[in-house]
């Protein structure tokens, strides 16, 4: 692996062939750039709004922006679509995706006023004008009418467990549409229970795409769930209650 680009301590590797090879695309000079500044930015709000730990340059390429492109798969060239980013945090897998996909429109969903208003701020700095972000717990969400079953396609990277995971971002999911739900390991017992609660939201599990990081080698499985029916208006249940109860 060549990383002789990676040069200052601020600076964000540029890996064009490594974006090519593992994705099948590679930012354009102005998305770098645009890479490079959400760095910056999430690094230099980090000691005030603590959004991060992951921070060194080769860490953040790694960590959050590969992983959160490569989490969609071939998605990332695909046609044009509405996306929600559950408990995106400072703007993750969201951002990088709005960046990489600027006929998406995105929409990123935290509970945390903080980090909301961090993305805010940041969004018109990078020249975004396809996210929109919204404070609010998602259980909330799912079953307010102009979100529940009208995204293509759910993302959600750190949330809660899988079946938690399964009941928030199910829900919004149109008919034929899709959530990711990015997962570090993978067990058999996380695959079990993860598809007792798929099957009562409407959904099946369409694929595990195991994968691993560039750079550090570490393992990653993103568990792809298509909707199959209209999620009973039972779910998502109230505030709390799926991480309390999990299906
Ligand atoms: N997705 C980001 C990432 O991967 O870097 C952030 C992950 S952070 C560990 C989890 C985020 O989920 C937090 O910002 C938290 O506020 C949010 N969150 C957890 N439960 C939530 C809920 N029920 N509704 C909305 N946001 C939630």
């Amino acid at each position: 692996m060549d990383l002789s680009s990676i040069s200052s301590p601020n600076c964000l590797p540029e890996m064009d062939a490594m974006w090519q090879e593992t994705l099948n695309w590679c930012p354009t000079a102005a998305q770098q750039l645009q890479l490079q500044l959400l760095y910056s930015e999430v690094v230099g709000a980090n000691h005030k709004l603590n959004l991060t730990r992951i921070t060194t340059p080769e860490d953040f390429w790694e960590k959050h922006l590969w992983d959160s492109l490569r989490g969609v798969g071939d998605l990332i060239v695909s046609s044009a679509l509405q996306v929600v980013d559950i408990g995106t945090g400072a703007g993750f897998p969201g951002l990088p995706l709005a960046i990489a996909r600027p006929d998406w429109q995105l929409t990123l969903v935290d509970s945390t006023a903080k980090k909301v208003g961090f993305i805010e701020a940041i969004a018109p700095l990078l020249g975004l004008t396809n996210v929109r972000t919204l404070v609010s717990r998602i259980e909330a969400l799912g079953q307010a009418r102009q979100h529940r079953h009208q995204y293509d396609l759910a993302l959600i990277r750190a949330v809660s467990a899988a079946n938690v995971c399964a009941e928030y971002a199910l829900p919004l999911v149109k008919v034929g549409g899709t959530a990711i739900l990015y997962r570090g390991n993978w067990t058999t017992e996380e695959a079990e229970s993860l598809e007792l609660a798929v099957a009562k939201l409407g959904g099946e599990i369409a694929k595990v795409d195991r994968f691993m990081t560039p750079i550090s080698n570490s393992i990653r499985h993103c568990i792809w769930l298509s909707k199959i029916t209209d999620t009973h208006p039972y779910y998502p249940r109230a505030v709390g209650i799926p991480t309390l109860k999990p299906l």
